[in-house]
């Protein structure tokens, strides 16, 4: 638990990056998780996923966007993606930030951003993700979403929420009324136990209640986690309330256990890997690193080697 938070302080230094970014190999490394800095390197590793079976969701990664001018250019780099999935036919959706695109300068501005991108999307009949951070943005996501959600279509787009928050079902049950698709995840942020279940036992059985409630909703939702007990635990269920193969998708994250993502895919279930790509990859890197230390020994010996 302490190198995860300590993990997760060294992901918000960006500093870092540069110190470790001169080292080629750790660069190297990265690319297990991270599929390259340029949209060519996310469409190559997208076309990949695809021949395995499974969609994608690309992930342009910069966060906490500092100014007017930076969140410009991102969502002009979203708007490029978007033409770039028509123009090659690859199958992939895309998953954006808040932050990237200004909600700590200005809500208003990441609303009218995030806005410029779904309508993009929508118009070329594609869905538009919004990722889920920290829990001091929880609540103005959530607002800024369900404006979206106000203007555009339920297949146009949707939201994240993360298990370990206590207010994740009152928030759920919340969505499904408009209704909006979820995706479920267990979440990735240092959070205070003021806020979210400190103990891993207590996310999981969040989890899974939140799980099994959209599962009954009749909505198609995202169940994205590598968890083997999570991904039991959804099949069981879906196998139970006969929930079909194709009311849901499972998600995972580039790079993290492809065998299982290929496996389900092959099962004939719905897998959507999420694929991030860009020049900003150490806070998500770190992440990764966070969530499973093993990893690091895994990074350690291949610098050294
Ligand atoms: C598609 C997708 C989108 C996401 N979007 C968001 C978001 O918007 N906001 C947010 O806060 N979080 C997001 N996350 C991250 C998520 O919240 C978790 O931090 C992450 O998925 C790890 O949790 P887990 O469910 O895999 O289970 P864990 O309890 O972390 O891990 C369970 C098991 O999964 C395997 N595993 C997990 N991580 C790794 C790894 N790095 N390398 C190898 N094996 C691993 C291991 O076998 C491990 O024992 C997303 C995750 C996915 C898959």
């Amino acid at each position: 638990m302490l190198t995860r938070s300590a993990l997760i302080y060294l992901s918000r230094k960006e500093g870092l990056k540069d110190f470790a970014a001169r080292f080629s190999l750790f660069k190297k490394l990265t690319t297990r998780f991270i599929a390259g800095e340029s949209i060519d390197e996310a469409v190559a590793a997208i076309r990949e996923v695809n021949a395995h079976g499974c969609s994608a969701s690309f992930d342009h990664l910069n966060e906490s966007v500092g100014s007017t001018a930076e969140t410009e250019a991102e969502v002009r780099e979203y708007l490029d993606v978007l033409r770039r999935i028509d123009e090659t036919g690859i199958n992939s959706n895309v998953s954006i930030k808040l932050t990237q695109f200004g909600l700590e300068i200005d809500p208003e501005l990441a609303y009218r951003n995030a806005r410029r991108v779904v309508e993009d999307a929508a118009r070329r009949g594609n869905f538009v993700r919004v990722d889920m951070e920290g829990s001091n943005v929880t609540q103005a996501t959530i607002d800024a979403f369900k404006r979206l959600r106000a203007e555009f279509g339920l297949n146009d787009v949707g939201i994240v929420l993360q298990s370990y928050l206590y207010r994740t079902m009152d928030d759920a049950r919340d969505l499904l009324k408009i209704p909006a698709r979820i995706r479920l995840c267990k979440g990735a942020y240092n959070e205070p136990p003021e806020v979210a279940y400190p103990n891993k036992k207590d996310v999981d059985d969040n989890y899974i209640r939140v799980m099994k409630l959209l599962l009954s909703s009749g909505i198609y939702h995202g169940i994205a986690t590598h968890d083997p007990r999570m991904i039991d635990a959804t099949l069981e269920f879906a196998k139970r309330e006969r929930v079909s193969k194709g009311a849901f998708e499972f998600q995972m994250l580039y790079g993290i256990r492809r065998d299982l993502q290929e496996q389900l895919a092959r099962d004939g279930y719905g897998m959507r890997v999420y694929v991030p790509y860009g020049k900003h990859w150490y806070p998500y890197f770190m992440r990764r690193l966070a969530e499973r230390p093993a990893n690091i020994w895994f990074v350690l010996k291949n610098l050294w080697k």
